[in-house]
C-alpha cells in the first residue's frame, strides 16, 4: 500500500436506527462519547474529560463494525475503518509511517470516528498470534491516541477485538481505550429487533419476528443477515418465475433458520 491515501473516508448515511436491538450498547455509546461530543463545554465544566477511543469487544459478526459506522452517522461525521491486521501485513518497514497518515487523514477530515478492527495485534508479542505489532509501532499508536504532537478535537477513536485480552495493557490507560464496551451476541428481543431491521424496506406479509428469533438462539447479527439473504434468494425465485413481487413470510424464515448454523454458540 503506497501510503495511507487510499483510505476510504465515507459519510455514512445509517445511524442507531439501522442497528438492531443492543440497547444497552447504543445508551453506552450516546453517554460517552455522544453527548460528551455535542456538549464539550459542559462536560469539561464538571471536570469530566472528553475524547480517548473506545474499545468494542465481543464475538465476530455481532455489529461491532455496524455500531462504529451507525456512531459516525449519528453525529455526522465521516467514517474510516482500517484493519490493524492489513495494515502489519502490508506495510511492513513503514507501520509507523502509515499509522501516522492513517491518523493525519481521520484529522483533516474531522469531525470523524477512526475505526481500528482486530486491534488484538496490538498485543504483547505472542506466539499464538498470527501478527503482532512491533514496540515502535505500538508506541506510534499510543503517541498519535494522546496526540501528542497533534490535535485529537473532533477525532473518536473506536477499536474492536474478539480478543481484548491480548491488548498492551498500556492502551486502556486514562484518555486511551479506558472505556470497554461488550457487544454481545444477541438475545432473543435484540434478534426480533435485527431481523425487523432487516427487512425493513422489504416486500413481506406481518412476519412474526419473535417466533423466528426463537428459533435462531446462538445466531450473530452477519448469521441473521445469512438468513435473511437466504429466505430471499428463495422468495426472488419464486417472484421471477410469477413475474410479480412475493411477499416474504414467517414461515420462509423459519425455513431458512433450519438451513444456517448459529456461530456464537461458546460465547
Ligand atoms: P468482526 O468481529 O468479525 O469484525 P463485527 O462485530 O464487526 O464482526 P459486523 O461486521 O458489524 O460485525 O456485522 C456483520 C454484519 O452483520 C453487518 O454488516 C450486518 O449486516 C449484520 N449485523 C450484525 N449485527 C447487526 C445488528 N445489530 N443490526 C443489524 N445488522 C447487524
Amino acid at each position: 500500500i503506497p501510503g495511507a491515501g487510499y483510505l476510504e473516508t465515507e459519510a455514512p448515511d445509517m445511524t442507531f436506527k439501522d442497528v438492531g436491538g443492543m440497547d444497552d450498547v447504543k445508551e453506552q455509546i450516546r453517554m460517552k462519547v455522544i453527548h460528551p461530543m455535542a456538549n464539550a463545554e459542559l462536560f469539561k465544566a464538571y471536570g469530566k474529560s472528553v475524547g480517548g477511543g473506545i474499545l468494542l469487544y465481543g464475538p465476530p459478526g455481532c455489529g461491532k463494525t455496524l455500531l462504529a459506522r451507525a456512531t459516525a452517522g449519528e453525529v455526522k461525521a465521516s467514517f474510516m475503518a482500517v484493519g490493524l491486521h492489513d495494515v502489519l501485513d502490508m506495510w511492513i518497514g513503514q507501520s509507523e509511517k502509515n499509522l501516522h497518515e492513517v491518523f493525519s487523514q481521520a484529522r483533516m477530515h474531522a469531525p470523524s470516528v477512526l475505526f481500528f478492527d482486530e486491534v488484538d495485534a496490538l498485543g504483547a508479542s505472542r506466539s499464538d498470534l498470527k501478527q503482532s505489532a512491533g514496540r515502535n509501532t505500538i508506541n506510534q499508536f499510543l503517541s498519535e491516541l494522546d496526540g501528542i504532537d497533534s490535535d485529537n478535537n473532533g477525532l473518536l477513536i473506536l477499536a474492536a477485538t474478539n480478543a481484548p485480552w491480548h491488548l498492551d495493557s498500556a492502551f486502556r490507560r486514562p484518555g486511551r481505550f479506558d472505556r470497554i464496551i461488550f457487544v454481545p451476541p444477541p438475545d432473543l428481543p435484540a434478534r426480533a429487533a435485527i431481523l425487523e431491521v432487516m427487512v425493513r424496506n422489504k416486500p413481506a406479509d406481518r412476519i412474526d419476528f419473535e417466533a423466528v428469533a426463537k428459533k435462531t438462539d446462538g445466531f450473530s447479527g452477519a448469521d441473521l443477515k445469512g438468513l435473511i439473504d437466504d429466505a430471499i434468494e428463495a422468495k426472488l425465485e419464486e417472484a421471477m418465475k410469477k413475474g410479480d413481487l412475493v411477499p416474504l413470510t414467517t414461515k420462509d424464515l423459519l425455513k431458512a433458520a433450519k438451513r444456517i448454523k448459529p456461530s456464537t454458540r461458546e460465547w
